[in-house]
């Protein structure tokens, strides 16, 4: 797993309204980081920059040591997960998880293995051949996490992940993603605005407000606030 560093991270919109001012953050190598704020504060902005779909301003995001702003989205090997999972319908589940190695060359006989392990880690190996309207939402959701993970990612971008989610399968997949994550190493930025979850899955929580980083703390910290 790898250290990730955001520094100085700025992005203009237009040229005018800064969305994200001066952004400067560490997750150590296999932690889980929490960007929490309201709506419209720039988290998704952050995530899109680390993810290579928007271009920062300037700043830059270091991983592992490396800078990776001029690097091609498709060669950042990073997993993502939204809140509209998107799964395509006519696809059985293990098709929508190798279609997660679409742009890679690989072996049919290494494709299928990828797919496998990818769905034995979400423990979905029995519904390989289902379609996803067959599958319950929570189901749906973890197919798209082992479409994330099926291409071994160095690190995992969460966006409000569970959003779509009611509450009970919501704190159940919180702990699921959580568990993953740790057992991979797999080093993790996750957008949320719901406090209980950062605080349930993260280990740091990085607080935003108007583009700006307010504060930064372990989840323990927060925790032991009067
Ligand atoms: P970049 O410098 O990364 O291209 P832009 O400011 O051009 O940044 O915007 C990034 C993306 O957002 C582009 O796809 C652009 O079409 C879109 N976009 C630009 N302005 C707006 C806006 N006001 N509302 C929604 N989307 C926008
Ligand atoms: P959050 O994820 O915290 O809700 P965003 O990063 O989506 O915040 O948005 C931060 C600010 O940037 C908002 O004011 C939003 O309207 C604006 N914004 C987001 N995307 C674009 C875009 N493509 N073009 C112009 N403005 C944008």
């Amino acid at each position: 797993s790898v250290e990730v560093r955001l520094e100085h991270l700025t992005k203009e919109y237009n040229n005018s309204f800064v969305a994200v001012d001066n952004v400067t953050l560490t997750v150590g190598a296999g932690e889980l980081l929490a960007l929490l704020g309201p709506s419209g504060c720039g988290k998704t902005t952050c995530l899109r920059m680390i993810a290579g779909l928007v271009d920062p301003t300037s700043g830059e995001i270091v991983i592992g040591g490396k800078p990776i702003t001029k690097t091609p989205v498709h060669r950042r090997n990073m997993g993502m997960l939204f809140q509209n999972y998107a799964l395509f319908p006519h696809m059985t589940v293990a098709e929508n998880v190798a279609f997660g190695l679409e742009m890679r060359k690989f072996s049919r006989s290494e494709r299928e293995d990828k797919v496998r392990k990818a769905l034995d880690l979400v423990k979905l190996g029995h519904l390989a051949d289902r379609i996803p309207s067959q599958l319950s939402g929570g189901q749906q959701q973890r197919v798209a996490l082992a479409r994330a993970l099926v291409i071994e990612p160095s690190m995992l971008l969460l966006d409000e992940p569970l959003g779509a989610l009611d509450k009970s399968l919501r704190e159940q997949m919180q702990l699921e993603i959580r568990h993953l994550q740790q057992r991979l190493g797999l080093t993790t930025i996750m957008v949320t605005h719901d406090q209980d979850e950062a605080l349930t899955m993260a280990d740091q929580i990085a607080v935003m407000r108007a583009g700006q980083m307010e504060q930064i703390a372990s989840a323990t910290e927060i925790y032991q606030r009067p």
